[in-house]
């Protein structure tokens, strides 16, 4: 599968039908800046770059790399991209120290059977929502705590549609990960208060229409035996 615009300057540039089978979805939002919502697990950063390019974007323009929880096929890719282009890194403070410490179980680089090293955080955000104000356009950071302590879902307003971000909002709650379901209960709730036009899943693509992101959700709750 090929990289693609999901909607006016929304795009999927990597994962694991698009890079590589280790990666995590890489969205990207073109706005005055261009803004990468995670990174992939790392060994796929020229090819992201790539499809950056081919879909007739500048790489030179990522300002911010969002990084939804500190899980290596999510962030492998932040250290080398920020390197090429100067980019931001973000993450939720409380999935910062995974990267500032490169902690291999925390990271999941160990299932990976690779390593993270240790990498300085640019901003930590810290309230429960976050609003990044980029050339007057908002991107809604909400702090989503289950999969990981840390964990981020993303979304914005545009064209009259809701789009998620919300990455590995499925799980797996693993306790070496420190997730925990009540947070992730409370969390799925909220998700599923945004009514979202569309989500923009970590592993398993894109869901379009309101009621097929409701679904998607529910289904999610109903495997945690959550109603
Ligand atoms: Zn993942
Ligand atoms: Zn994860």
């Amino acid at each position: 599968m090929k990289a693609y615009e999901i909607m006016k300057d929304i795009f999927i540039v990597g994962g694991p039908e698009i890079t590589d089978s280790r990666d995590g979805c890489v969205y990207l939002i073109n706005m005055e800046e261009l803004v990468l919502v995670d990174s992939g697990a790392g060994w796929s950063v020229d090819k992201i770059i790539n499809n950056i390019n081919e879909l007739g974007l500048d790489p030179q323009k990522l300002g911010t790399i969002l990084l939804t929880h500190c899980h290596i096929d999510h962030i492998g890719g932040a250290p080398e991209i920020r390197k090429r282009y100067g980019s931001k890194l973000c993450i939720h403070e409380l999935d910062a120290s995974p990267l500032e410490n490169g902690d291999p179980i925390l990271t999941a680089a160990n299932w990976y059977q690779t390593a993270f090293y240790p990498t300085k955080v640019d901003r930590k955000l810290n309230s429960p929502e976050e609003i990044l104000e980029i050339g007057g356009e908002k991107i809604i950071c909400l702090h989503t705590p289950g999969h990981t302590p840390g964990s981020l879902s993303i979304y914005l307003d545009k064209d009259g549609k809701r789009i998620l971000f919300g990455q590995d909002l499925h799980g797996p709650l693993l306790k070496e990960f420190g997730s925990n379901l009540e947070d992730w209960d409370r969390s799925t709730k909220k998700l599923l208060d945004l009514e979202a036009d569309i989500l923009c899943e970590g592993h398993f693509g894109i869901y379009k229409t309101k009621k097929k992101v409701k679904d998607y959700i529910l289904s999610c709750r109903r495997q945690y035996g959550v109603q």
